[in-house]
């Protein structure tokens, strides 16, 4: 390996394998094939990112093809939803497709199949046809409709595309071998008749090709040189290259499948199904809910395209089933937005803390940065008064000597201003504390060079000042689920474990600068967390989501 190379994947290795035997780089295409049945999850991001990594790495071509086959399930809706998410990830592809748009040709060469006895039609019921399916270790039975006639084959199936055969009657099956050892290949079915609308071919089909029939059928029509799949297809490779082979002429190109390991993410469920049953049932608001693992539901979290970039990439591709702890997705949010997202003051929890040598009805606009980590992002103004908010947990009574926030008797800081000292406070009937009062030093202005100002203190709090804090709703998102795998647990149901505290909505203060943040600006409120503005905000009522705490507090919380 070439000094300061990155080692190849598995993935990548088979592609220079190839390259080097008799491939040419031209002959490279990828594909990213989804079924539009539903929204794109993290795990479709692991896909998306290897295929158009691919396609990025060596130069080629990366088709987006639609595995449109089950109308059943299947809306224009999520065609288009899965074409956005793509997009927002940064990827483009050099072709749209739908397996839709060659049911004529896969048509065309079932009946050529039927032609050559490689196809027949069964009269079974599919209760029977799974019956003579026999086990991995017993032979299946033939069925008695196996040895039909060419032309009785022909007008049957003939039927079934013109809608005369009701549902669930005729199927048609390839003609392999009932006992072979792979049970994929004991004549497996290609077409059923369900008289459903389709999304894009409306009535005109009567009949469905089935996956497997039409899955690499599509890869040879586009020539795709590698088609990657997860790993629950390794059993269908031998069908795959066996409906290639009756499709294709000798010598022809025939594109190649391969398998990678599903990625898991924990605290959540991976599945298009599963998640249309959190939408279904109401247990979340939408597809794009904050807490739901989708595409759309992490960008309205906050989420960016680099983080879920930079999460695809850093998993890799692996050969083995893993489990990926959600705090690396985090991890990875954190990371990229400390670098996007500018500092802001706003608290969430707030009592009120009174300046008592601050002049009544004086304000001042101090100087505050805007991010530390990135010089050109510039700095703005903050209004600083003699009431301001700060966060309850700020401050105790009492405290020991390791509590370094607001105490009384003590001095910290805060932030952009001045240096504090607690003095008193007061208590309502019941004893809890309404105000907090303090003094402050004049001379400790941040920035502002004195002697006062450079005096070390231990703690740094943020506040917002109550005249001009604007009033915000904050949604505090937590895991959707309480349990790791909420899928993978015995004789129980994923739903029984939805973390009842995945969102907990409270009323923010934060500092004027805010007014005017837009749909989906990010920001990181200082000393809680990483923010973005909600697609439900309005002017009355400004709305923010939590992407991210700054740091991992559910490991601290469960141990
Ligand atoms: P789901 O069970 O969520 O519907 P799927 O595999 O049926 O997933 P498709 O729309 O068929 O969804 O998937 C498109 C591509 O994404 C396929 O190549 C599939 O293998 C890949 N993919 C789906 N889920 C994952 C995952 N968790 N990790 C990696 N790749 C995945
Ligand atoms: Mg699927």
């Amino acid at each position: 390996m070439a000094e300061g190379k990155k080692s190849l994947n598995f993935i990548e290795q088979i592609i220079e394998e190839d390259l080097s035997n008799n491939y040419k780089k031209e002959d490279l295409k990828f594909r990213f094939p989804p079924e539009p049945n539903g929204y794109l999850h993290i795990g479709h991001a692991s896909s998306i990112c290897l295929n158009f990594g691919l396609g990025e790495t060596y130069n080629a071509p990366v088709n987006l093809r639609f595995d449109d086959t089950n109308p059943a399930k299947e809306e224009q809706e999520y065609v288009d939803a899965i074409k956005k998410d793509i997009e927002w990830l940064g990827y483009k592809w050099a072709k749209e497709c739908y397996a839709s748009d060659y049911f004529q040709q896969l048509y065309d060469w079932a009946v050529e199949m039927i032609k050559n006895g490689d196809a027949y039609v069964d009269s079974q019921t599919s209760e029977a046809i799974a019956e003579q399916k026999g086990t991995p270790t017993q032979p299946g039975k033939e069925s008695p409709y196996r040895n039909r006639s060419v032309e009785e084959n022909l007008e049957l199936f003939e039927k079934m595309k013109n809608g005369e055969t009701p549902e669930k009657g005729d199927v048609l099956r390839a003609k392999i071998d009932m006992a072979a050892s792979n049970m994929l290949m004991r004549d497996p079915v290609m077409y059923r008749c369900l008289h459903k609308s389709h999304h894009r071919t409306g009535n005109d089909w009567k009949i469905y090709p089935m996956y497997d029939w039409a899955h690499g059928e599509s890869d040879f029509i586009e020539q795709v040189s590698h088609s990657f799949c997860t790993l629950e297809f390794l059993p269908h490779r031998e069908l795959y290259n066996w409906f290639i082979k009756k499709v294709s002429n000798p010598g022809e190109f025939e594109p190649k499948q391969r398998e990678f390991a599903r990625r898991n993410l924990s605290h959540t469920v991976v599945s298009k199904r599963k998640l249309l049953q959190l939408v279904e049932k109401g247990i979340v608001d939408s597809w794009d809910d904050p807490r739901m693992p989708t595409i759309s539901g992490l960008r309205r979290r906050g989420y960016t395209p680099g983080a879920i970039r930079k999460f695809a990439d850093s998993i890799g591709v692996g050969k083995r089933e893993n489990l990926i702890d959600v705090a690396h997705l985090e991890f990875c949010a954190r990371e990229d937005l400390n670098k996007i997202a500018p500092r802001v003051m706003g608290v969430l929890d707030p009592v009120k803390l009174v300046i008592t040598n601050y002049p009544e009805g004086e304000e001042e606009w101090l100087d505050a940065e805007n991010n530390p980590e990135d010089e050109s992002a510039g700095s703005r103004k903050v209004p600083f008064s003699r009431e301001l908010y700060i966060e309850k947990e700020d401050f105790k009574e009492s405290a020991n000597r390791k509590f370094f926030r607001l105490t009384l008797g003590k001095e910290v800081r805060l932030k952009n201003a001045y240096i504090i000292k607690g003095e008193d406070v007061i208590k309502d009937a019941e004893g809890n504390i309404t105000e907090i009062h303090c003094t402050y030093d004049p001379k400790s202005k941040s920035g502002s060079g004195t002697e006062e100002s450079l005096r070390k203190v231990k703690g740094t709090l943020h506040w917002v000042s109550v005249k001009h804090a604007i009033e915000a709703e904050i949604r505090l998102y937590d895991r959707l689920f309480t349990e790791e795998t909420p899928d993978g647990i015995k004789d129980k149901d994923y739903l029984d474990f939805v973390n009842p505290e995945s969102l907990k909505v409270v009323t923010g203060y934060l500092e004027p600068s805010l007014k005017d943040a837009q749909v989906q600006e990010k920001v990181q409120f200082q000393r809680i967390g990483y923010f973005c503005v909600d697609r439900d905000s309005s002017e009355v009522k400004p709305v923010f989501n939590r992407t991210v705490s700054l740091r991992d507090s559910w490991a601290k919380i469960k141990n």
